[in-house]
């Protein structure tokens, strides 16, 4: 049985990046860049004004000197003539520095009367000019494959005319819950009957990521019915997520359908609670997880082990979590053999993190993951960790790879 960071890996390393498609720069907020972008130009385009003021010549004005003011130049123009000795003209914030010029002093430092500025202090050659090509120089790499484009990122691009730019294409993940007991959202709930949450659940935690959830909705505890379900999923989507039936239960026969549909088991369980029986295979290179059925376990699993995954296919080059250090507020026992994913509550105090049990920690209390801000990794081999020890948290929910939701949800009509 693999560890926690053994399990992680097999699958970091047998996913990659999906196909890359052309996207338009304005829609493209939040999604991965496939492509490296060299600058085809200078950026900033052209000598510009950093400032609202004169336009001049320093050596003019090593002493106070009066200038005479000879032209205007806004933002969006240019200057109709060269700025000569002795002489300013005044100049917009952008507005193209006018030949003969080599500095600009702002209109705040200067007194005007008679068509003349009264220059005070000394003037620096170049100061408060934006220079062509300091931002970005033509032929720099700006951007990587890999990069999130982010607000600035899309800025930049625009900067650089780019219209359209390339980016992995979001994969379209199939969840597929199984149980007997389970009816859709919406549905009645009779007797001995629970709504499918995992489905939603999942769905959205997809969603927030940018992927795109195929909903293949239940199965019930028969093979058939799973074994249909799953081929269609395999068939439609880039990759596949199932729920339950992966326990020891005489019902549970997800891997075994799993695997007569051709899906190479890579391990079947993991040395992690809660979670454990967490299964992943591949199907034809399409990474293929099987969680188990309880609400918390499988959305455990699916924030450590598949969540690294999916953004590794979408192409994301920074794939696992920030981590952060807490020292834990109180003595925690646990038994010795598997990683145990402590929920935890954060406070931040006298600069540094506490971490501390954000409820009861049995399984099916699914509100103590509610109330949890993170997830405490507590070693395998412990059996108790003290209360000042310092531990790693996982953070949960955490809103770095998110992306518009709209866009996604436009996408998904459109499957
Ligand atoms: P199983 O893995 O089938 O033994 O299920 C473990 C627990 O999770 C049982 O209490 C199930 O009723 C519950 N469960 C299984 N699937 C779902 C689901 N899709 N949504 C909510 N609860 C579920
Ligand atoms: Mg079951």
């Amino acid at each position: 049985m693999p560890s926690f960071e053994q399990a992680r890996q097999q699958i970091l390393d047998k996913v990659s990046a999906l196909r890359a498609e052309r996207v338009e720069l304005a829609g493209a907020a939040g999604r991965v860049l496939a492509e490296e972008i060299v600058s085809g130009a200078d950026l900033p385009p052209f000598d510009n004004s950093a400032m609202d003021g004169f336009a001049l010549r320093s050596a003019d004005c090593a002493s106070p000197a009066r200038l005479k003011i000879t032209g205007y130049v806004p933002a969006g123009g240019l200057a109709e003539k060269a700025v000569e000795p002795g002489c300013a003209i005044r100049i917009m914030t952008g507005a193209p520095v006018p030949e003969g010029s080599d500095a600009v002093v702002p209109v705040e430092e200067t007194e005007e009367s008679g068509g003349e500025v009264q220059i005070a202090a000394a003037v620096r050659a170049g100061q408060h000019i934006r220079r062509r090509g300091e931002d970005v120089p033509a032929g720099e790499m700006v951007l990587w494959a890999g990069t999130v484009l982010h607000p600035p990122a899309i800025g930049i691009l625009a900067s650089l005319g780019r219209r359209e730019v390339e980016v992995f294409s979001r994969p379209q993940v199939a969840i597929l819950s199984t149980g007997d007991e389970l009816v859709e959202l919406g549905e009645a709930v009779g007797p001995g009957k629970i709504v499918n949450s995992n489905s939603v659940a999942l769905a959205a935690a997809l969603r927030s990521m940018g992927a795109i959830p195929v909903m293949l909705g239940i199965a019930g505890d028969d093979p058939d019915e799973t074994r249909v379900k799953l081929s269609e999923g395999l068939a439609v989507a880039d990759a596949l997520i199932t729920t339950a039936g992966v326990s020891a239960g005489d019902r549970d026969f997800v891997p075994e359908v799993l695997e007569g549909l051709g899906v190479q088991t890579v391990f079947r369980e993991v040395a992690i609670k809660p979670g454990g029986p967490a299964g992943f295979g591949l199907k034809d290179g399409k990474p293929v997880f099987s969680l188990p059925g309880n609400p918390v376990s499988a959305l455990v699993v699916f924030e450590t082990l598949v969540r690294p995954a999916i953004l590794k296919m979408m192409g994301h080059s920074r794939v696992l979590p920030v981590t952060l250090r807490a020292r834990l507020e109180h003595e925690v026992k646990k038994k010795a053999g598997k990683l145990f994913w402590l929920r935890v509550s954060l406070e931040r105090r006298e600069g540094e993190w506490l971490a501390r049990s954000a409820g009861d920690q049995n399984t099916g209390i699914q509100t103590t993951l509610l109330r949890a801000d993170g997830l405490a990794m507590l070693d395998a081999a412990a059996t108790r960790i003290a209360a000042g020890e310092v531990v790693e948290v996982h953070p949960l929910w955490g809103e770095e790879h998110r992306t518009e939701v709209s866009t996604v949800e436009a996408s998904l009509r459109q499957t």
